[in-house]
């Protein structure tokens, strides 16, 4: 009668026992429908419990609770089986069903719950509390209508059935004693029905919620990582992926290089075109130097018109080359954008650095080397 559809959270159920897994399968989201499924197996094990004391007590023949506790049992061990071997993903993928089959399971549930109903007897009224319980488990997955739908279907079934006790036995099923039930069952169920349009709208906006808070979190890392003028890693991104890069470079032993690149005179630029035309530089120049670099190469900007260059597997050699490649760079690439003919050019300072222990120092070498290299007249590139 419980459709397992109830999935808050996946991660919930993550024990792993042999057993368990036996029992469960693989973590994830499947494990969960299939515990969500053997727990409604559990629930109709101990409806067969109680339909055997009624019959024990005499209030139940044999004939009518037999086949009850056949259909609860076997329908349970369907939707387990079908969920355990990954016949609902088969379907889903198929037909699109939605993969907790809760649907399924709710109309097995009302049908349950009507035919518990119809024969129970003096103990009849449970059954009603049964037919609410499976609309309230389903509208947790269900939409809005398809949960309207159930509850309807479930008052038509309750009172097709009444109707029917009625004209087979009317002393035993008085029609007002079966219009009372009917009139109770309706005011739940109406009840129901509008609480699950609540947790609808309560579950769309919390999936909204999810969403902006996902893309709210991806623009607070993109900030947190990336300078805003030009789009290069800032200096705390740069300052992580040297950490990482040393680390892999100390451990198979490959040459790391740094080079600290800073604009010369960029202060005129400022001065001769204006905060925004240098700005405008800033942005061409970084674009103009990634477009040159190789995969592995990364630029950052250090702050104001330094940047920082980052070359894994590159020789202090290598890297001395790469900015000769990029100084020609900026020398046939004049910035035509801010002023026809505008020429950049840059002094660099370039080391080794030998382990994640010696970032700051490495810093600290290219650092000194770009300052020989402006005390050297500009435009070049110094070893540290
Ligand atoms: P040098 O060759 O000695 O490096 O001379 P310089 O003029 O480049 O050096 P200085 O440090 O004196 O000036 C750097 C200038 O860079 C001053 C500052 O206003 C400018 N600057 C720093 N950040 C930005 C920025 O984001 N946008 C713009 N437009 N200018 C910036
Ligand atoms: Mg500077
Ligand atoms: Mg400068």
């Amino acid at each position: 009668m419980f459709p397992s559809c109830l999935c808050p959270d996946h991660s919930v159920n993550s024990s792993t026992t042999p057993v368990a897994d036996w029992l469960l399968g693989p973590a994830g989201p499947q494990r969960w429908r299939v515990t969500q499924s053997l727990l409604a197996l559990g629930a109709y094990a101990v409806l067969a419990l109680v339909l055997a004391w009624q019959w024990r007590l005499g209030l139940i023949g044999t004939g009518a609770a037999w086949p009850l506790v056949v259909f609860g049992m076997a329908c349970g061990l369907a939707f387990y089986g079908l969920t355990r071997s990954g016949w609902n993903l088969g379907l889903q993928h198929r037909f699109g069903c939605e993969p907790s089959l809760t649907l399924p399971q709710s109309v097995v549930g009302l049908l349950g719950g009507i035919w518990i109903y119809l024969v129970t007897g003096p103990t009849r009224g449970a059954a009603l509390g049964l037919l609410v319980l499976v609309v309230v488990f389903a509208m947790f997955r269900l939409g809005p209508r398809q949960a309207l739908g159930l509850a309807a279907s479930a008052l038509l079934l309750l009172g097709a059935a009444s109707r029917w006790l009625t004209l087979s036995d009317p002393f035993r099923f008085p029609a007002d004693v079966e219009a009372l039930n009917m009139a109770y069952t309706t005011v739940v169920l109406s009840g129901v029905a509008l609480l699950a349009m609540r947790v609808t709208q309560l579950r769309e906006q919390h999936q909204q919620q999810r969403v902006a808070l996902q893309q709210a979190l991806a623009r607070i890392s993109e900030l947190a990582t990336r300078d805003e003028l030009t789009g290069l890693p800032n200096r705390r991104a740069i300052l992580d992926q040297l950490a990482t890069e040393t680390a892999r470079h100390a451990r198979k032993k490959l040459p790391l290089a740094v080079a600290l690149i800073d604009l010369d005179h960029f202060k005129r630029i400022n001065d001769e075109h204006g905060h925004a035309g240098g700005d405008q530089v800033l942005r061409g120049f970084a674009h103009r130097v990634e477009a040159e670099l190789r995969g592995g190469d990364t630029m950052a900007r250090w702050g104001g018109e330094e940047f920082l260059l980052m070359l894994p597997d590159t020789s202090i050699e290598a890297a001395q080359q790469c900015l000769e490649r990029l100084r020609e760079r900026l020398r046939v690439t004049p910035f035509d954008e801010v002023a026809p003919g505008l020429s950049l050019t840059f002094s660099a300072g370039v080391t080794g650095c030998l382990g994640q222990g010696d970032i700051d120092s490495a810093i600290e070498r290219a650092d000194q080397a770009m300052y020989r290299a402006k005390q050297a007249g500009r435009d070049r590139t110094e070893l540290g």
